[in-house]
């Protein structure tokens, strides 16, 4: 099968059993649940854009494993200009939805695992690297999408997966067959979990030899058996279960999502095993996977700053200011500091190499400084977008007031008229739209989008020390300090 139309994806959804629970109880039709149903779109884009023949180069791609054309978002990377193509595919979806999109850490997984599972083999003799073959071959032809799960709940940070007084605290083995394995733990804010045809679980830390039995990687569809998921809210996520919800929303059509992700003794069959207590292994797999997401946001992040700055100089033109100096320069800034961050991801991109499997590794210095500068340039456009909009985008009344009959007027005007009246933007330009630009950015900047631009930006793909210590380790300092010895002639 090639490439599935947006359509065939959300139907396709609703063949799996997958099991879902919201406010403490279980949803049965979570395809079209109004809290859920703008993450599905959002993962539908990626189909979508794919068979629009304006962007079929740049989302569609021949499969380096069976030449067929394939959804760049289930591809091997082959060259430093796929890793390019790659930033650039994720900020033309950060541009089409404002959201996280959900299918990178798919992706991001893929890369990793097929480049890690060669170097295990080839030291133990095991057979990862063609299960993962045939597992992606598989993944390729129907295009599914796959979920990239790594961070688990870790317990108590001090102790290691073994040493934890609760053995779940990391997903782990607990017992091994002829045919497979059986494992339980979780995975925590699991982003695109639910959406997802299919899960790969990775190891969330470098793991010692007593941690054997938690070094564990492997595939399993969404629908498992023992598999289920409990769904994060977001900031004001109940806004989208209101009547006729639409403005108020902010962005009604797309968003993100994250959940709870539990594996209650889930059978994994031999052949989707990748990974199975070569502990040595774990840090590898995080490592690859980490680096190739720190690169990741150096496109979606972007893409979605792009909406913002947008959003932000629509509400300085409806205000009648855009002209103003003071708010150029503001646009400048915002302007300055986003492409920065593109910047940092096309350099670890055009500065990545072939790993021993034959796909691409992301340059692992830049794609952290990438990350790490991803930790604050949003909340800093953020800033100066809320300073652009103005105190409307949090202080405004509903929709609902805006279309209200209700009297209250002394000559008779409705509640509507009157929030229409003292709400008016500047001559040509609708109240409604006014509206529309305050409340997305209000979504984006403190709303449920707030969590795929924000929070996700400082914590997502590793909190901000993470990086820190992977550029202390990529970042050559006694090379630095032999420079300084030669100039200043120190012996
Ligand atoms: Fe993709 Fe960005 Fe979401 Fe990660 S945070 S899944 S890179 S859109
Ligand atoms: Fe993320």
């Amino acid at each position: 099968m090639a490439i599935k139309s947006a359509k065939e994806y959300i139907e396709s959804l609703r063949e799996l059993k997958t099991r879902v629970y919201m406010f403490g109880e279980k949803i049965e039709n979570w395809v079209d649940h109004p809290m859920i149903r703008p993450s599905i779109n959002c993962v539908a884009m990626t189909y979508a854009l794919a068979q629009d023949p304006q962007y079929a180069e740049l989302m569609t791609v021949k499969s380096s494993l069976t030449g067929r054309t394939v959804n760049r978002f289930t591809h091997l990377h082959q060259s430093t200009e796929d890793l390019i193509n790659k930033v650039k595919m994720q900020r033309l979806l950060g541009q089409k939805t404002a959201s996280c999109f959900q299918r990178c850490v798919g992706m991001d997984a893929f890369n990793a695992v097929y480049s890690s599972t060669y170097e295990i083999d080839e030291k133990h003799g095991t057979h990862y690297h063609e299960n993962f073959k045939k597992f992606l071959t598989y993944v390729q032809d129907n295009d599914l999408t796959v979920d990239g799960a790594m961070t688990d709940p870790k317990g108590d940070r001090s102790k290691s997966p073994s040493q934890q007084v609760d053995p779940d605290m990391y997903v782990h083995v607990v017992e091994r067959r002829e045919d497979g394995i059986v494992v339980c733990g979780a995975k925590c804010h699991q982003t695109g979990s639910i959406n997802s045809h299919w899960h790969i679980f990775m190891p969330t830390i470098a793991m010692g030899e007593a941690d054997r039995d938690w070094a564990v990687s492997f595939a399993c569809p969404t629908d498992a058996e023992g598999m289920y998921m409990i769904y994060g809210r977001q900031s004001c996520d109940t806004r989208k279960l209101e009547e006729s919800a639409d403005i108020d929303v902010g962005n009604a059509k797309f968003g993100g999502q994250e959940a709870l992700v539990v594996l209650d003794h889930v059978f994994i069959p031999n052949e989707y095993i990748f990974l199975n207590g070569e502990y040595e292994f774990a840090g590898m797999i995080v490592e690859r996977f980490a680096g190739y997401h720190r690169q990741s946001y150096g496109g979606c992040k972007v893409g979605v700053g792009d909406v913002v700055i947008g959003a932000a100089a629509l509400a300085a033109e409806y205000n009648g200011v855009e002209k103003a100096s003071a708010v150029k320069d503001k646009l400048i800034e915002m302007t300055h500091l986003n492409e920065t961050l593109y910047c940092c991801g096309i350099a670890c991109s055009s500065q990545g190499f072939r790993t021993k499997a034959g796909n691409y590794q992301i340059d692992l210095l830049l794609a952290n400084v990438c990350k790490q500068n991803v930790t604050r340039f949003p909340y800093e456009i953020v800033r100066l977008a809320e300073d652009i909009a103005g105190g409307l985008m949090v202080t405004m009344p509903s929709q609902k007031d805006f279309s209200s009959d209700t009297v209250v007027g002394r000559n008779g005007e409705t509640i509507g008229e009157i929030c229409n009246k003292f709400f008016a933007a500047r001559e040509g330009v609708s109240t409604e739209d006014r509206q529309r630009i305050m409340r997305f950015l209000e979504n984006m900047c403190l709303g449920a989008a707030a969590v795929g631009y924000r929070t996700e930006s400082m914590h997502g793909a590793g909190s901000p020390q993470a990086q820190r210590i992977m550029i202390a380790r990529q970042g050559n300092i006694q090379g630095k300090k032999q420079l300084a010895k030669e100039i200043a002639g120190i012996q």
